[in-house]
């Protein structure tokens, strides 16, 4: 078993004693990425990593027995498609001493069909959570191999806004744009995962993607960006004007921009999430544009490119040193533009270390 994976298995078991947990188990996924550094081809196929008190099993599709005993060397239980997964479930249970676990923890993305497989083998009255308290909440705050691949990540991310910067032009389409980024993420072994070009009114649209609009001269332009190379992404978020901005849009910027100050002021270790995100929202409600501000301030950010901790109004979560996450305060004004300023921080003890070295004041283009 690589190190990694025993620290990370020994850290779940100080959490399960820590809240009475008796069973972990983990379907094919990012969280079974986070614990093993790989996971089995995900189907139809119950597939399922058991973390008991003391021991560890894997209820393996027999198909992929072989594939997987590669990265692992944890006891499998396999099950072929004649027989079911039933009664392998049941031995690997047993084996681990897991039968009657009292409280159970289940990996909230996997699928119902397993969730209820497993529910099913253990007593009527085993209490069930999901993994915040356990795997979930370890998750959330990074080591520094992980803050290297993010922090790689978003240098690859700030050159590939350079580029865009570069290319963008009157006459030429979001589309256009969109393809410079996705060509520069690949040229650095990065794979493109997604391209908001949001130009003019369209930037107004948080979730506009890229269209073939026609950039023009007096547009601003939200560009939201990110990829992702050796497992972990980017994501991230700056303004463009072509030539000059249009009426109202600095007055604006500023603002966002004091929103994200306002936020990056209160993220401390111990404060809660939703104390960031009202810092923030606080800032734009005050100048009058609350309504225009229509989505959460951020969102955590590791294995998966959105994650716990989110940074909502109604977030209890705790915010601890080593968490990493957005800060992305947006005013969307409909049928004129859109503003939106994201930096991914990790929270270091005396506060937010941001991982882009790009500043986030509006870039003006000459057309
Ligand atoms: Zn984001
Ligand atoms: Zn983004």
């Amino acid at each position: 078993m690589i190190s990694q994976t025993k620290n990370r298995l020994a850290a779940i078991r100080v959490r399960m004693a820590r809240t009475g947990t008796g069973l972990v188990a983990i379907a094919p996924g990012s969280h079974m990425d986070w614990v093993l550094g790989f996971h089995p081809h995900p189907d139809e196929r119950p597939c399922l990593l058991l973390i008991a008190p003391e021991q560890e099993a894997f209820l393996m599709p027999a198909l992929n027995a072989e594939g997987s005993r590669a990265f692992t060397d944890i006891r499998f239980f396999n099950w072929a498609d004649e027989v079911g997964p039933a009664t392998a479930l049941r031995e690997a249970l047993a084996a681990i001493d897991a039968s009657t676990p009292g409280l159970v923890a289940l990996d909230e993305t996997m699928r119902t069909d397993f969730a209820l497989l497993l529910l099913d083998a253990l007593p009527a009255g085993t209490k069930r959570d999901f993994t915040p308290k356990t795997l979930g909440g370890l998750r959330m705050r990074k080591d520094d191999a992980e803050y290297s691949k993010l922090k790689m990540n978003a240098g690859i991310a700030d050159r590939a806004i350079q580029i865009a910067l570069s290319r963008i032009k009157p006459g030429i389409t979001e589309n256009q744009v969109a393809a410079e980024i996705r060509e520069h993420f690949a040229s650095e072994g990065a794979e493109p995962a997604f391209w908001i070009v949001g130009s003019g009114p369209n930037g107004a649209f948080p979730h506009h993607s890229a269209s073939e609009r026609v950039i023009q001269e007096g547009d601003a332009v939200v560009i939201d960006i990110g990829g992702r190379k050796e497992g972990f992404p980017s994501d991230i978020t700056r303004m463009v004007a072509i030539g000059m901005p249009p009426e109202g849009y600095e007055e604006v910027h500023a603002i966002v921009e004091k929103a994200v100050q306002a936020a990056l002021k209160t993220a401390r270790p111990g404060v809660v999430a939703k104390d960031v995100d009202f810092a923030a929202r606080k800032v734009i409600a005050d100048a009058g544009y609350g309504e225009y501000f229509v989505h959460r301030t951020g969102h955590g950010m590791g294995i998966d490119g959105h994650e716990p901790p989110y940074i909502t109004a109604t977030s209890d979560t705790v915010l601890e040193e080593g968490m990493v996450f957005s800060i992305e305060p947006g005013i969307y004004l409909p049928g004129r533009f859109g503003i939106r300023l994201e930096d991914i921080v990790i929270l270091r003890e005396d506060g937010p270390e941001i991982l882009s070295a790009l500043p986030r004041d509006l870039n003006v283009v000459r057309g």
